[in-house]
C-alpha cells in the first residue's frame, strides 16, 4: 500500500491506495494551521500499513534532497505555515517520503493517468485558492534553480485591481485565483451566477497568463484544473482568448486539444501525489 498528500491552501486530500488509480481510502480535511492539521494527516495514516509516502504541496518549499532544509516551507504564502519542515512532520507517518509541488503533482497524474499521456511538453495549470503550474518535458519536471511560480508572473490589470497575493500583490494569482474573484465581486467564486460579468473578466486574465505559459515553454498540451475550472464555461471563452491574443504568432494547433479539462477531475493532485510514491 502507498500513501498520498495533496496539500492545498483550502484542502488537504489524504489517500491509501494500492495504485494511484486504485484507492482504498480517501479523506479531505481543510487545511487550517500546522498545529493542528499535521497532526490530523498523521493520525488518518496510523490505521495503516504504507510501504512509501507521496506528498504534492503548495509551496514555496525546497525540493533540493541533499538540502538540510529538504521538504521546508520557506515562505509565509499561508498565514502561520513558513518554517514547516514538511518532509520532517511526515516521516511521523512514513521514512520514505517523496515531495513535489502540488501542481507538479498533478501535472504527473494527468500525464501518466489523465488527459497529458503522450504529450511532449505538458503543463498543467491549477486555478484555485492560489495559481500554479508543473511543466512536465517529456515526463519530468521543469523544476529550475529552486522551482517555478508560474502563479506570480505578471499579467495586464487593465482596472489596476489591488489583488489578493499576499507577497505581490497583483500577480497573476493575486488577479486571478478563486479569492482574487470573491475579492473583486464580493462573492465566493462558487455562488457566482454562470452569467456574472465575472467569468468574462476571469477568462481574460487565464487567457493573459496562459498566453505567457505558451511563450515560454510551447506546450501540446495545457490542462485547466482547480477549483474554479469547475466552471466548465470557462473553458471555451479562454480558447478563444487565447486565439485571439496569440494571433497565430506561431501555429497551436486545434486549440481544443490545446487546452483541455483534466481527465482525472478533481482527483489530478492526489492520483498525482500518489504516483510520486511509486
Ligand atoms: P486548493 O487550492 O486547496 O487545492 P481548490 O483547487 O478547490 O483547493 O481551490 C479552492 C478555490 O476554488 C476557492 O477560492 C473556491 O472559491 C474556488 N472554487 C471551488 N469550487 C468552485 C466552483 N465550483 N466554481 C468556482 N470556484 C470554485
Ligand atoms: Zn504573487
Amino acid at each position: 500500500m502507498i500513501g498520498g498528500i495533496e496539500l492545498g491552501g483550502t484542502k488537504c486530500v489524504l489517500a491509501v491506495a494500492n495504485n494511484p488509480l486504485d484507492i482504498i481510502e480517501k479523506r479531505i480535511i481543510p487545511t487550517k494551521d500546522p498545529y493542528s492539521t499535521i497532526p490530523e494527516i498523521v493520525s488518518f495514516f496510523s490505521n495503516f500499513n504504507i510501504s512509501k509516502l507521496g506528498v504534492g504541496s503548495f509551496g514555496p518549499l525546497v525540493l533540493n534532497s541533499a538540502s538540510a532544509d529538504y521538504g521546508l516551507l520557506i515562505t509565509e504564502s499561508k498565514k502561520n505555515w513558513k518554517g514547516t519542515n514538511l518532509v520532517k512532520e511526515f516521516s511521523k507517518i512514513n521514512e520514505e517520503i517523496a515531495i513535489d509541488t502540488d501542481v507538479n503533482a498533478a501535472a504527473l497524474g494527468e500525464y501518466h493517468y489523465g488527459a497529458g499521456q503522450s504529450s511532449e511538453t505538458f503543463v498543467y495549470v491549477t486555478v484555485g485558492t492560489g495559481i500554479g503550474a508543473g511543466v512536465l518535458v517529456k515526463g519530468e519536471p521543469h523544476i529550475g534553480n529552486f522551482h517555478l511560480e508560474i502563479g506570480h508572473m505578471l499579467i495586464p490589470n487593465v482596472d489596476n485591481f489591488r489583488g489578493v497575493c499576499r507577497i505581490h500583490g497583483n500577480c497573476f494569482e493575486g488577479l486571478a485565483s478563486g479569492p482574487a474573484i470573491q475579492a473583486r465581486w464580493g462573492v465566493e467564486a462558487s455562488e457566482l451566477s454562470i452569467n456574472h460579468e465575472a467569468w468574462k473578466k476571469e477568462a481574460q486574465l487565464l487567457s493573459f497568463g496562459i498566453v505567457n505559459i505558451i511563450s515560454n515553454h510551447s506546450p501540446d498540451k495545457i490542462v485547466l484544473g482547480g477549483g474554479v475550472m469547475n466552471q466548465k464555461h470557462l473553458f471555451e471563452l479562454i480558447r478563444l482568448n487565447v486565439e485571439d491574443i496569440w494571433k497565430g504568432y506561431t501555429p497551436l494547433g486545434n486549440i481544443s486539444n490545446l487546452i483541455l479539462e483534466p481527465a482525472l477531475g478533481n482527483n489530478s493532485g492526489i492520483v498525482g501525489s500518489l504516483s510520486l510514491a511509486l
